[in-house]
Order: C-alpha cells, then sequence, then structure tokens
C-alpha cells in the first residue's frame, strides 16, 4: 500500500532539507519542489538536488520560473548583496534579499502540485526565530496559506480533503534546527547556503545566509561541514 504523499519545498539549505528529513521521518513518501527562478547562482539546485536523492525523494520536480524578469530583490536584480552585517542588523527590518512574494508564489505551485499527487500535506521550511525577517516566514501567513489553499482547490472544496501546510521547524532556532537534522539524518555537507559564492565556488561567509548558517552550527556545537571562504 502506497504511503501517504506529502510535497515538500526544497531549496537546498539547511532548513528546508531538515523539513524534508521531518516529513520523512512522520512516515510521509516525500515529492520534492524546487524553483529554477533565476537566483544569482545555480549552486543551491545542484544542493537540493543532491538532497533530494540522498534523503530518498519518490520524485523531485525543478520549476522554472523567471523571477528575474520581475526583479526588485538581490537576489534577482543587480542589487549588492549584504556583507557582514551584525546579527541585531540581520534581526531588524526587512532586507533586500527578500524575494517579492516568492513563499506565495512556491507554496502555490506545491498546492497545485499536491493537488494532482492527492497530497493533502505540503512542508516548508520557513521559521522565524533566526531568519532575516522575511514576512512570508511568519506562522501568521502559513496559516492564512492554509485557509486559502483549502478554499482555493477543487479537493478543498469538494471536502475530499483537507489540505495542511506544515512548518515544523517554524519556531525553532538555528541551532535547533542543526541537531534536529542531524538527528534525522540530514548529510549538511550536501546543502548549501551562501546567497553569493566566492569566485573559487566557496561560501562567502559574509552574507546572511552565511552568518545565519554559522550560527546554527555554532550554536548546535557543531563544525559546518561545508567551508566558507571568510
Ligand atoms: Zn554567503
Amino acid at each position: 500500500m502506497p504511503g501517504r504523499r506529502a510535497v515538500v519545498l526544497l531549496s537546498g539549505g539547511l532548513d528546508s532539507a531538515t523539513a524534508f528529513a521531518v516529513a520523512r521521518a512522520e512516515g510521509f513518501d516525500c515529492y520534492a519542489l524546487s524553483f529554477d527562478y533565476g537566483q544569482r547562482h545555480d549552486r543551491e539546485l545542484e544542493s537540493a538536488r543532491r538532497v533530494a536523492a540522498a534523503l530518498g525523494a519518490k520524485e523531485h520536480l525543478v520549476l522554472r520560473l523567471d523571477l528575474r524578469a520581475i526583479g526588485g530583490s538581490a537576489l534577482t536584480a543587480d542589487i549588492p548583496v549584504p556583507k557582514g552585517r551584525s546579527g541585531e542588523a540581520i534581526g531588524t527590518g526587512i532586507p533586500v534579499t527578500y524575494v517579492p512574494a516568492r513563499n506565495t508564489i512556491f507554496l502555490s505551485h506545491a498546492l497545485a502540485w499536491a493537488e494532482v499527487l492527492e497530497s493533502q500535506d505540503i512542508f516548508i521550511g520557513a521559521n522565524v526565530q533566526d531568519s532575516s525577517g522575511y514576512p512570508d516566514c511568519r506562522p501568521e501567513y502559513i496559516e492564512a496559506f492554509e485557509r486559502m489553499a483549502n478554499l482555493a482547490t477543487k479537493a478543498g472544496v469538494e471536502g475530499r480533503t483537507r489540505l495542511r501546510i506544515h512548518a515544523p521547524l517554524i519556531s525553532l532556532t538555528k541551532g535547533q534546527i542543526v541537531r534536529r537534522g542531524v538527528e534525522l539524518g540530514v548529510d549538511f555537507a550536501l546543502t548549501w547556503s551562501c546567497y553569493e559564492p566566492e569566485p573559487d565556488g566557496r561560501a562567502c561567509g559574509l552574507c546572511d545566509s552565511c552568518l545565519l548558517r554559522r550560527k546554527g552550527f555554532a550554536e548546535a556545537g557543531l563544525r559546518d561541514p561545508v567551508p566558507a571562504a571568510h
């Protein structure tokens, strides 16, 4: 008998890899969904492929979306990626690495695929504790999307399914996420967090995403298997 299916948003970073491992540990057959959206580098998509394979995704779908045509973010336009910010600065305001409506765009595609797969469950690695202040990572956003999902789909309206958006990391710190991932068998050497890799391919160690990753490994008392240049 086939298992329950879950669609898991997989960016290739440590949060989404851990969210995938949580879904797997809860007994779901995981269908990984990634986006080639015009981000600055395709290193994270390579990581997403390796993580999906290592964690046993039933399928891994990489959708192409040209968010660079919309722009408006340091990740999708020619806007410099902030480097070397303090923890306080990272925790304040919404930075230029925010991609307009990204999680709504991603979750909408996940919702469509879930309906086709007859899946009732979508996993996203969003978290607010140690995040960059992105508004679409807050619990009230996740709850609102879940309500919308049940109004927006044939499966929801016909009452055949009750769609759930799982954000199992939403209130965890980066350190807790790293520990949880290790417990669940995530190989963090396969993951990628850096927004702007060095010319030699190493993580920069200075962008917000690198700094949050470093904080997570430090809090967990572990060494990051992915070396950074700075
Ligand atoms: Zn970086």
